[in-house]
């Protein structure tokens, strides 16, 4: 499964990042992911809990998943709006794939125990 290689990874780059000693009062991994990252924030949360299962230091260690909306900005009248229903069209009108928000798929915080 692609996502269970995604959380995988997420975990290698904490463990890159911080020390075990930091890594054992790690609380939350907060997470963006786009629409268009082509990541399902529940098939994500699924492979996180089965990665879990798979490394025990982590038991304690929570998920915290926003899903980004797609926006495009639109060269017309200069404005960002939010897509519904992947129609590629600004406010104003205009057809625009002029993506400026929803290929998010990052590790935007991580939280520790005091
Ligand atoms: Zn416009």
């Amino acid at each position: 499964m692609h996502e269970v290689s995604l959380v995988r990874g997420v975990f290698r780059s904490l463990e890159e990042e911080f020390n075990s000693d930091q890594l054992a009062k790690m609380q939350t991994i907060r997470m963006k992911i786009g629409l268009l990252s082509n990541v399902e924030p529940v098939l994500m949360q699924n492979a996180f809990n089965a990665v879990k299962e798979d490394n025990p230091q982590y038991a304690n260690v929570n998920l915290d998943i926003e899903s980004i909306p797609i926006e495009v900005h639109c060269d017309i009248c200069g404005k960002d709006s939010v897509v519904s229903n992947y129609r590629f069209v600004c406010d104003c009108g205009i057809p625009t794939n002029n993506v400026v928000k929803g290929e998010e798929l990052l590790i935007h915080q991580v939280e520790f125990l005091d």
